[in-house]
């Protein structure tokens, strides 16, 4: 079963925490055991799961990857958004977690963020149950 997640985003570049919105998913779906699949059909946005405790970590990651992949630069695409499509890809658009007695595995310190690269924009998750 596939459900949907609209996620509406505030900046140019953003991780947004959407653990809890994952949780909610996978109780409305029922599942008890397996692995649910988070998928954004996005190319300037993706997902990522990493420390959500420390908020610092998050800002961190993307000052990091702004380092890495300047916004302007020599890029050919035309729209003018190629450090977005490039963040994404280094990123990745899906990620895999588990489930077990109807939770979400994850560990101690481990969130799920929706990555945005080029924002502000109306996103979504596809989320699937296995
Ligand atoms: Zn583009």
């Amino acid at each position: 079963m596939k459900q949907t997640i609209a996620v509406s985003t505030r900046s140019r570049n953003e991780l947004i925490d959407i653990t809890g919105r994952v949780r909610e998913a996978i109780e409305k779906s029922g599942a008890m055991e397996g692995i649910c699949c988070i998928f954004v059909p996005h190319t300037t946005a993706g997902i990522m799961i990493n420390e959500g405790a420390d908020p610092s970590v998050k800002r961190d990651i993307l000052e990091s990857l702004n380092r890495m992949v300047p916004l302007t630069g020599d890029y050919q695409h035309a729209e003018g958004n190629s450090a977005a499509h490039i963040k994404t890809a280094l990123v990745g658009t899906s990620a895999t977690c588990l489930i077990e007695d109807s939770r979400l595995v994850l560990g101690t310190w481990q969130s799920i963020f929706f990555c945005e690269f080029d924002g502000p924009r109306d996103r979504k998750v596809h989320i699937i149950f296995v």
